[in-house]
């Protein structure tokens, strides 16, 4: 069984990573950054755990407000780094662990948590910029991450006690998935700052020294604190410090402290900390009970002849032709794919078989290789079919004889006006 070795708090902010590539060890101003990762290093080093459950927050780079959500997780293979405005920095991708982050996402709504779930995004400062100090990278991540983006810029944003909540219900997600795997959990963000307007530039380290210290003690008390007490008390952007109780909720009801630095050199604190448990975790059902529960909404739909449920397990496999079929809502993507699609399957990469299964329009080998339907409607569109013509290639029949099956024949499709649709 997977078990969580601690957790960890740290700051995001930039200028971790920026010192970092600049090599500023050395520089009395930048050396106390490097100071209060050392422990972490260490900590990491002797603990080494498998996969860090990454909190932590994008800073409108992959996720815009065209659909933001709360807790995205991410469940995909790998994650590179992103470019927000220079480039991405020199660092390899870091990979995911999909079996882990499907076992979280299964148990975590059988909680009544609503997730939304993420694939194929870079990830920017706000993952990567500890991440770089705390774990080593030259020659590869000595783990995996199972990131978990939190919408803490768009009000209205998640409360104090629902991340409290979903971090008790995360520690019994990770410790019932059946791999024996070594968990750190890691918060980030924070600690009180403020970056816009008037007020940018506020600080408040009494503050900053108390939430620490309910933080290990009695962080029930924070989880009653609303965003608008987090915001006077360490500035809005400071409010994005909710995360780090997350963290604690997956921890044990007293923790161990086993590290904690403050260096407060320009607008953020630059904090870390690390807590082990120090109090047994009492779970008020089995294992046994538990997983059924969790596994509760999707029991039996296996058996469900020719019926194939996109689960994140697909979703994950099936990735790069999902997308790769979804760009045919765009016009230039479709003229060239009806032109040639040969240049367009090599740009995105698609295999051998995944080609072959476009080619032919395997409409039924689409599905079970991991196809949701949805796009195979749009790929018929595109290629002047109907949907009619789908279903009965899917039950590998002839129109005609799926047609006898319906009250009444109709074609359709979703091709929209204009469409010249085969008969
Ligand atoms: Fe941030």
């Amino acid at each position: 069984m997977a078990t969580i070795v601690g957790g960890i708090g740290s700051s995001h902010t930039p200028t971790i990573g920026f010192a970092l590539d600049a090599r500023k060890q050395s520089d009395p101003v930048w050396a106390p950054i490097f100071a209060g990762f050392e422990p972490v290093q260490r900590w990491l080093r002797e603990k080494q755990p498998d996969v860090l459950f990454f909190i932590y927050n994008d800073h409108v780079t992959s996720f815009f407000f065209d659909h933001y959500s709360h807790f995205a997780l991410g469940v995909g293979e790998e994650y590179a780094v992103a470019d927000e405005g220079g480039g991405p920095r020199q660092l390899p991708p870091v990979k995911g662990h999909p079996g882990l982050a499907r076992h979280i996402a299964t148990a975590l709504t059988a909680d009544d948590f609503d997730l939304a779930y993420f694939q194929g995004k870079p990830l920017d400062h706000g993952c990567f910029s500890p991440l770089s100090v705390m774990w080593p990278h030259e020659a590869g991540w000595p783990g995996a991450i199972v990131p978990l983006q939190v919408g803490v810029l768009e009000f209205p944003i998640p409360t104090a006690r629902r991340c409290f909540r979903l971090g008790r219900a995360l520690r019994r997600a990770i410790e019932s998935y059946p791999e024996n795997l070594r968990v750190a959990i890691v918060a980030t963000g924070g600690l009180a700052h403020q970056v816009h307007g008037e007020r940018a530039g506020f600080n408040n380290t009494p503050w900053d020294k108390e939430f620490l210290d309910l933080l290990e003690r009695e962080p029930e008390r924070l989880a009653e604190l609303t965003i608008a007490q987090y915001a006077e008390r360490g500035g809005l952007e400071g409010a994005e410090m909710i995360m780090w109780l997350i963290m604690r909720g997956a921890l044990s009801a007293r923790v161990k402290k086993l590290h904690s630095t403050y260096y407060l050199p320009s607008m953020t604190p630059i904090v870390t900390v690390i807590y082990e448990d120090d109090s047994p975790v009492a779970a008020h059902e089995t294992d046994a009970e538990y997983r059924v529960r969790i596994e509760r909404e999707l029991a039996g739909v296996e058996s469900l002849p020719g019926t194939y449920p996109f689960t994140l397990e697909r979703s994950v496999k099936a990735y790069r032709l999902n997308r790769f079929l979804h760009q045919l809502i765009e016009p230039e993507f479709r003229r060239r794919f009806l032109a040639d699609p040969e240049p367009l399957f090599e740009a995105a990469g698609l295999t051998a078989q995944e080609r072959d299964l476009v080619r032919r329009r395997d409409w039924r080998a689409l599905i079970r290789y991991g196809v949701i339907f949805f796009l195979l409607e749009k790929l018929a569109a595109v290629v002047g079919i109907t949907n009619l013509h789908v279903y009965a290639a899917m039950r590998g029949e002839t129109l005609e004889e799926f047609q006898r099956t319906r009250n009444v024949q109709m074609l359709y499709s979703v091709a929209g006006q204009g469409a010249q649709l085969k008969q």
